[in-house]
């Protein structure tokens, strides 16, 4: 979509700090990061929101919850744990309406979110 952030970061109109690419998935650095570790793992083809492209396409769902391990391994979070986040729609919090999952962690983590 053209008027879409995270079609622009796919694109690269917009620079990221990008950790992981393939060919249906793209994982970079939140640009406000809400945790020492803040990624953010999105689908290269354009879905409103996580359960919205895991419906479309379930093997995308897969692989957006598959690339979120293999970042939080290579952040090195997996023993000390990490919180997976795909806020979703308005009362969700969600203000970038392009799939995404957070792989926060890299510090304790309070619950349950305000
Ligand atoms: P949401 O609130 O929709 O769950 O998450 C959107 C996330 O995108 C926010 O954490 C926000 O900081 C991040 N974000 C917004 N604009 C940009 C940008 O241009 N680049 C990057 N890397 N992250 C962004
Ligand atoms: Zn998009």
């Amino acid at each position: 979509m053209s008027d879409c952030l995270f079609c622009a970061v796919v694109r690269g109109d917009i620079p990221a700090d990008v950790v992981l690419r393939t060919d249906r998935i793209l994982a970079f650095r939140d640009i406000d990061p809400k945790a020492p570790v803040h990624v953010l793992v999105i689908p290269i083809d354009h879905h409103p929101d996580v359960p919205a492209a895991a419906l479309a396409d379930p093997a995308l769902g897969a692989d957006l919850l598959q690339a979120a391990a293999e970042v939080a391994a290579a952040e090195g979070v997996v023993d000390s744990g990490y919180r997976l986040v795909a806020n979703t729609g308005s009362d969700g919090g969600q203000t970038v309406h392009h799939a995404h999952l957070h792989v926060l962690g890299g510090r304790g983590l309070t619950w349950p979110p305000g």
